[in-house]
């Protein structure tokens, strides 16, 4: 607009100054950009000539020809490490390639087969990996692909052409075709040729007699403007420990598939032959077993084709009818009822446990248990069920018996971040304010509820309050640790939990019973079938669809980004684990040297410094090094005092929990690493005491 009668055009100061400032910003981007194309293009010519002298050196030679001397040349200003051009060469010489000559050899060869595979190959697999770590666009990943092509058209005789697009690099499965399933679409990628793929990208994997195997389905939004979701149904090979879930297939649509039928169709054709004949991997047949389906309760009700929770005959485990308290909740507040069977769920004996009309697609599969293979899953159950449904009830109601005050409630989110400079470096997250409980994730819901809510809540909740919460505590640990893991303490668990769900309708309401408060109840007995909770957690899954997620870098087609990436992964996941390093050893590094266990590292770190010796001794990290040619470690011996931390339900030293004073004189002495037998956590309690608690997964293997 032409305010004040300025003339068209006039500017005025601000805008001069503005539009100054933005040419001189456009004017250093155009510098920049040229800048830049200059240098690519010094780059590319040096390439070039690196190449040339390759190829000559190449073509003047007939005999003894040393490939180490071209990737010398290759590599003449040092651009890859030592480690890099060993693995380029060790590779040719693993992989057993007759082009690959040596020094005793008397052959001529073609130059172009030489070249590709030392380089060619190793530049495509370097940009797969690149492109999967970094997260790159497509774009971009084209643009690499560009400057490589500059190359394969100028050195046709030493390059293959490399292709235009990364798409074709990535190589999605040929079977990667979406069928429409209401109201989106749906690839199968299959269970066979995923399994088949990990063995033969992976012959160094040992083949089982058997695959054992458990899957997860679970929806998954994948944008946050819109209802638009993926469903994926991964995999997991359970008797191969490294194996991460796998997607076998995966739906996509603006909401969850309509018909479980149509969506389960192709997998439950699969495994209907893959549970009747087996997979054939490298001539052997092999038994397919299905050990679990882990999911979360509304995906395992719509897979099941059961009522959702908040039905009165939801409970999986038994048939106790529920009842609705103030017209809403639905309550579960009697014992356990009558067991469910797998042979009375297929013959439907309790009709009204199931969707009127609907019978589950996956009962088609041949001996499948549809109440014993559908474990109740704790990280849904019990973290981001129990533990927060608590700590909401802590510190959302006012006035009520069990509520912190907010003075309380602050002090004991300030406790809870000055806390996280003891948290050890295994622990991803470190845990946060309550203002942020809507937010906090699984793992900080994992990390309060087994490490840290025996100090917090002894500090900040009633005796009471707090008696009752620690028999939920304890029974969850003796479940989940798997140093204490034994029928006994399954037991003991149980009759923990069987105190807990009564006494938390009597101390809280009994419209706290709901169905995963009533569930916690038939958690032991998933216990004892299938070990400790992480052999059943939904975490593995979680995690992947974390992958998935990212996997996804636009709207148009989500599907088959998705399966391209899982499938790449396949090929990649276990090559990367291949490296052999024995454990534990000695890390050197710029400040505090680190002793790396298997699954743990010690060091000078506070957050990272406590240890049990085999010896039952606690140990306080000074530093780690060298001795007499022996890695060892100088350590403080940490005083354990009589003092129980906790009596009830049962002495905090039987789950080697333990008071230290740090008051009293410490002596130091040097202590080898093969003494240690497993990592601590130890965080302040009243002055001079602090709390040690032993690590979950931190056990010397
Ligand atoms: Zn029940």
């Amino acid at each position: 607009m032409n305010k004040g009668g300025r003339p068209k055009g006039f500017l005025t100061k601000p805008e001069k100054y503005q539009y100054s400032k933005a040419y001189l910003r456009k004017v250093r981007s155009l510098q920049k950009k040229r800048d830049k194309e200059e240098e690519a293009k010094r780059v590319a010519e040096e390439e070039a000539r690196k190449l040339r002298d390759a190829h000559n050196i190449y073509l003047n030679r007939t005999t003894n020809f040393n490939s180490e001397e071209v990737l010398g040349i290759l590599n003449e200003d040092d651009n890859m490490n030592v480690e890099d051009q060993q693995l380029v060469v060790d590779e040719n010489n693993v992989s057993g390639d007759e082009h690959v000559p040596t020094d005793d050899e008397d052959i001529e060869l073609e130059p172009e087969l030489l070249i590709e595979e030392s380089l060619y190959d190793n530049a495509l697999r370097e940009l797969k990996d690149l492109y999967i770590d970094t997260r790159m666009t497509r774009k971009q990943g084209n643009g690499i692909l560009n400057i490589l092509r500059l190359f394969s058209t100028k050195y046709p005789q030493v390059f293959r052409p490399f292709p235009k697009d990364i798409r074709t690099v990535m190589k999605a499965p040929t079977y990667s075709k979406a069928k429409v399933v209401e109201p989106g679409t749906y690839i199968h990628t299959g269970v066979e040729a995923c399994i088949d793929r990990i063995f033969t990208t992976n012959p160094h994997l040992p083949i089982p007699e058997q695959l054992v195997l458990d899957f997860n389905i679970d929806g998954l939004p994948i944008a946050k403007s819109s209802s638009s979701s993926v469903w994926p149904i991964q995999c997991r090979i359970y008797n191969i420990p490294t194996c991460k879930p796998f997607v076998v297939g995966i739906y996509h649509g603006m909401s969850k598939p309509k018909n479980m039928h149509e969506y389960l169709h192709d997998f439950v054709d699969e495994m209907k032959r893959l549970v009747d004949e087996g997979i054939i991997i490298n001539d052997k047949s092999l038994l397919v077993k299905i050990r679990a389906f882990i999911c979360d309760a509304p995906a395992r009700a719509s897979i099941k084709c059961i009522k959702g929770h908040s039905g009165y005959f939801s409970c999986e485990k038994c048939k106790q009818e529920g009842e609705k308290e103030r017209g809403t909740t639905m309550i579960f507040d009697k014992k356990t009822d009558e067991l469910r069977t797998d042979e009375g769920f297929k013959n439907k004996d309790q009709i009204e446990h199931h969707t009127p009309g609907l019978t589950s697609p996956l009962l088609q599969i041949p001996k499948i248990k549809m109440v014993t293979r559908f474990p109740l899953d704790y990280m849904h159950l019990v973290l981001l069920g129990i533990q927060k449904r608590m700590l909401r009830l802590w510190i959302n109601f006012k006035k009520k018996p069990w509520s912190m005050t907010p003075t309380n409630i602050k002090l004991c989110s300030e406790k809870l971040v000055f806390l996280s400079q003891y948290i050890p470096s295994e622990f991803s997250r470190k845990p946060r304010s309550l203002d942020e409980l809507p937010r906090w994730k699984c793992t900080e819901l994992r990390l309060f509820l087994f490490y840290l809510s025996p100090i917090i809540l002894k500090e900040f909740i009633k005796p009471d309050y707090y008696e009752h919460y620690m028999t939920f505590q304890v029974a969850m640990t003796l479940l989940a640790r798997e140093d204490l893991f034994c029928d006994d303490n399954i037991e003991l668990a149980q009759n923990l939990i069987n105190i807990f769900v009564p006494r938390l309708a009597y101390l809280y309401g009994r419209e706290q019973i709901v169905y995963n408060v009533h569930s916690l109840l038939h958690l032991p007995a998933d216990a004892k079938k299938f070990g400790v909770l992480d052999n059943f957690s939904a975490f593995p899954y979680e995690n992947n669809l974390q992958e998935v997620k990212k996997s996804i870098k636009g709207y148009t087609k989500p599907l088959e980004q998705i399966v391209r990436i899982q499938y790449y992964r396949l090929g990649n996941e276990f090559q990367k684990a291949k490296v052999n390093i024995k454990y534990p050893q000695l890390v050197e590094c710029r400040i505090n040297n680190k002793a790396v266990f298997k699954n743990f590292t010690l060091s000078a770190n506070t957050r990272d410094s406590i240890a049990m010796l085999k010896n039952g001794e606690l140990v306080k990290v000074l530093n780690v090094l060298k001795k007499q040619g022996e890695d060892c470690i100088l350590g403080e011996i940490l005083n354990k005092t009589d003092e129980e931390f906790f009596i009830k339900p049962c002495a905090a030293t039987v789950l080697d929990i333990f008071v230290i004073d740090m008051s009293l004189p410490t002596r130091r002495q040097y202590i080898s690493l093969s003494s240690i037998k497993i990592k601590y956590l130890l965080l302040p309690f009243v002055e001079p005491k602090w709390v040690a608690i032993p690590l979950m997964h931190a056990h010397l293997s």
